[in-house]
């Protein structure tokens, strides 16, 4: 070729003497032929499938990863056993690999992963070559749940032994993620129990399904989904029980008959949609997720001490710090991190919320804040700037502390030339202020959110525990959970937070690692 290519009009030579004797095809004349392109035909291929990913692949680091683990949990439940007959089953280390590889690139359908065990070369690489169905991806992600709480554990061991975890300082944030159901798949318990009624007939009518009618395929895909749409709508009856539970006003109660453990619940753009409330507690020394848990409550109030039990459970350890932001804290959260000795770190919401800024927003003058209200203890009362009476009228629980209320008569206060300053918006009452009893703890924890040491840490919160919020959902796009029911949607947020972590390791550690094995 390099010869032909060298040959210039005029260069004489041997070469081009002898292709002088030979008539030169005349170039333009006649079509040109191309190699056919043929996509009909079948073909064989040499796949070194070891080749087929590169020695950094990230597959690679997690295969390596599954490796450490012990995957004993996953043994008792398989049914193909050495010494028996039949096909054999897939190594719990494959599936789960499979599955952790997965979720890190954004994939979280069990169908999408039988189809890129076709062609996808780091999926080829894991299996061998292999495709695996969907049904056996998709039960093994949701059936294990006590043998993936047990490899959550053991991954974070391998973590903390790694230097990776220290327990000093954690962060515990709540974030809403999307249920598989529409929002208006809601409905009144009448017409659930009307679609559970309609549901049965239509299981028995399936039962019936011959083999002459459909085919056996379509007709075991009939009879389940007809199942599964039946045990769904009883566990939609059974739900508003539990709605019953939580205080929910009786005509406010609805269910949803796709998911019905969902709820629906505040988006961060403003709007509601029906979700689970994703708790994630994360240690601040390198981001890794310690614990996590999927509760119903639309907000964060209640959440924070069965966090740290789950992070106890996990690590067998107590944490030493705990950051939140200002949706966890009460009067009961910090009374109850203070008897465990942990050090809550959070924002005195009342300061900001119910505080002297509050009276600023109302118009109040400041020579009328409560603080120029003098409270005699004798006759349990409190004497206004103009000398009048405001009467002990109520106790009630506010954010930090039980609040008394004391009232002024509506007469003294309509017909007081100081009304505009003291209490303009009042037309029916007379103006109002409250007593607290604040607690020693609540005290104390107010005075160490005033320090600069308490707010400079408050300051890493957004960063640290919303890191894995951001991962979870941009990087993994778990944005709409795949399952439904809170313990399928649990395990799902777990494999997330599993993938997450095997990811912080791969970055720390395993990447760190590949580069000093490179030759030099
Ligand atoms: S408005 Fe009522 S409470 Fe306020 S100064 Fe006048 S009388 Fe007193």
């Amino acid at each position: 070729m390099g010869i032909e290519q060298g040959i210039l009009p005029g260069c004489g030579s041997a070469v081009g003497s002898e292709a002088e004797g030979k008539a030169k095809p005349e170039v333009g004349v006649g079509n040109p032929r191309y190699e056919a392109i043929n996509r009909e035909q079948l073909c064989w291929r040499h796949v070194d499938v070891e080749r087929l990913i590169e020695a950094e692949h990230p597959a690679r680091a997690v295969w390596e990863f599954v490796g450490k683990l012990d995957l004993r949990g996953y043994q008792e439940e398989a049914r193909a056993v050495e010494g028996k007959a039949g096909r054999p089953g897939w190594d719990p280390r494959l599936l789960i690999s499979l599955w952790v590889y997965a979720y890190s690139e954004g994939v979280g359908s069990a169908r999408r992963i039988e189809e890129l065990c076709e062609w996808e070369p780091a999926y080829q690489w894991l299996t061998g070559a292999q495709v695996i169905n969907a049904h056996t991806l998709s039960d093994f992600r949701v059936k294990h749940d006590q043998a993936l709480k047990g490899l959550f554990v053991q991954v974070l061991g391998l973590l903390t032994a790694d230097g990776l975890i220290t327990l000093e300082r954690v962060m515990q944030d709540g974030t809403k993620i999307r249920a598989k159901a529409a929002g208006d798949s809601f409905r009144r318990k009448e017409r659930v129990e009307q679609a559970l009624e309609q549901a049965r007939a239509q299981v028995e009518a399936v039962q019936g399904l011959s083999e002459e009618e459909t085919s056996r395929r379509i007709a075991t895909a009939r009879k389940r989904a007809a199942r599964e749409r039946g045990e769904r709508l009883e566990a939609a009856v059974e739900e508003f029980n539990q709605l019953a539970e939580e205080g929910k006003e009786k005509e406010k109660r609805r269910v949803s008959t796709s998911d019905p453990e969902c709820r629906i619940m505040k988006q961060p753009d403003g709007g509601f949609a029906p979700s689970y409330n994703v708790q994630i507690d994360t240690d601040a020394k390198n981001c890794v997720v310690v614990a996590v848990g999927v509760v119903q409550a639309g907000n964060d109030f209640e959440q924070l001490e069965p966090g740290i039990h789950r992070v106890e459970h996990n690590q067998g350890k107590t944490p030493e710090e705990v950051v939140t932001d200002g949706g966890f804290v009460s009067r009961d959260t910090i009374v109850a991190m203070n008897k465990r000795e942990i050090d809550y770190i959070a924002p005195c919401v009342d300061e900001g919320g119910k505080g002297e800024g509050s009276y600023n927003g109302r118009g109040v003058n400041a020579e009328y804040h409560s603080s120029a209200f003098v409270y005699d203890a004798q006759t349990d009362n409190y004497r206004c700037p103009q000398g009048k009476i405001l009467s002990y009228e109520g106790k009630e629980q506010r954010h930090m502390q039980v609040s008394y209320r004391y009232r002024a008569q509506r007469s003294d206060c309509q017909g007081c030339a100081v009304k505009i300053q003291c209490c303009p918006g009042n037309r029916v009452a007379g103006r109002s202020v409250h007593r607290g009893e604040e607690l020693a703890e609540i005290t104390a924890f107010r005075q160490k959110m005033a320090t600069e040491r308490a707010r400079e840490i408050y300051k890493q919160r957004a960063q640290v525990a919303e890191t894995p919020n951001l991962w979870i959902k941009a990087k993994f796009g778990l944005r709409q959970f795949s399952v439904r029911g809170l313990r399928k949607v649990g395990m799902e947020a777990l494999w997330a937070c599993l993938t997450y972590n095997i990811r912080v390791w791969m970055r720390l550690r395993w990447r760190k690692a590949a580069v000093v094995a490179q030759p030099v």
